[in-house]
């Protein structure tokens, strides 16, 4: 579904991404995991269009998307839910779901109101809910939700676990894996390594901008490096 060929972004003189490559397979649960400054966010930026690429290009669905706008990538189903929740905390909880679906101008959304609600049942309790007075946890929950609405079908989340209580991380997992077995293809960056890998088809691991190790979940947790670097012994 995405194909990532040798991709390079470049901030002034920090090389920040230095020639990576990535795919992803339809209705999979992709992980990129790796230390602070390791190029994660810098490589699902480049991909939804939000930084320039020095060099690379990206397929996504076929179609050459590297010098696409982000208004353009969007509209063929690339959804970033970004870090740190960022909701909008002067309105309700079914504002900022409805501002999730501007891209769909004009559409009837009743539809993924109603399976957001499904999925989250505690934004339903809490629809009418100012979004800046909800938990960390449930923040979390309707900047996924907020996502949703705009039904991607590559699904961008970068940390979602981050500064949640363990309960709630669980929770967030249990229902990443949910959306994927809807049908919708998950592209996770987590520093939370066990968390993703228990849940991802296969991981990439970057170290100063490139792909340190690779491979299927599995493969990675009988990886002896894999387990000394991120998943402490
Ligand atoms: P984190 O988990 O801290 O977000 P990361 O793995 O996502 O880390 P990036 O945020 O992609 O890493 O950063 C990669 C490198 O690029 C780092 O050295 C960072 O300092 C640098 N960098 C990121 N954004 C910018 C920017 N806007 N201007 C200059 N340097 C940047």
């Amino acid at each position: 579904m995405l194909q990532v060929k040798g991709l390079r972004v470049n901030y002034g003189a920090v090389e920040a991404v230095k020639g990576i490559d990535i795919q992803i397979k339809k209705n999979n649960i992709v992980s990129i995991l790796g230390a602070n400054g390791a190029g994660k966010t810098s490589t699902l930026h480049a991909i939804s269009g939000l930084v320039k690429k020095t060099s690379g290009k990206i397929i996504f669905d076929g179609q050459d998307i590297t010098d696409s706008s982000v208004e353009e990538i969007v509209r063929l189903g690339i959804i970033q839910c970004p870090e740190g929740r960022r909701v909008f905390p002067k309105f309700t909880v079914e504002e900022n779901l409805r501002i999730g679906a501007y891209s769909r101008k004009g559409q009837n959304i009743k539809k993924e109101l109603q399976t957001v609600y499904e999925l989250f049942p505690r934004l339903f309790e809490r629809k009418k809910q100012i979004a800046g007075t909800l938990s960390g946890g449930e923040q979390q929950m309707l900047a996924i939700g907020r996502g949703l609405m705009a039904t991607p079908k590559l699904f961008i989340l970068d940390e979602p676990s981050l500064g949640l209580a363990p309960k709630i991380v669980e929770e967030i997992f249990e229902t990443i894996k949910t959306i994927r077995d809807e049908g919708v293809t998950i592209l996770l960056v987590e520093q939370n390594a066990m968390c993703a890998m228990n849940i991802s088809d296969y991981v990439y691991a970057l170290e100063v901008g490139k792909v340190a190790v690779q491979g299927t979940a599995s493969e990675l947790l009988q990886n002896e490096q894999v387990k000394n670097a991120y998943l402490g012994g």
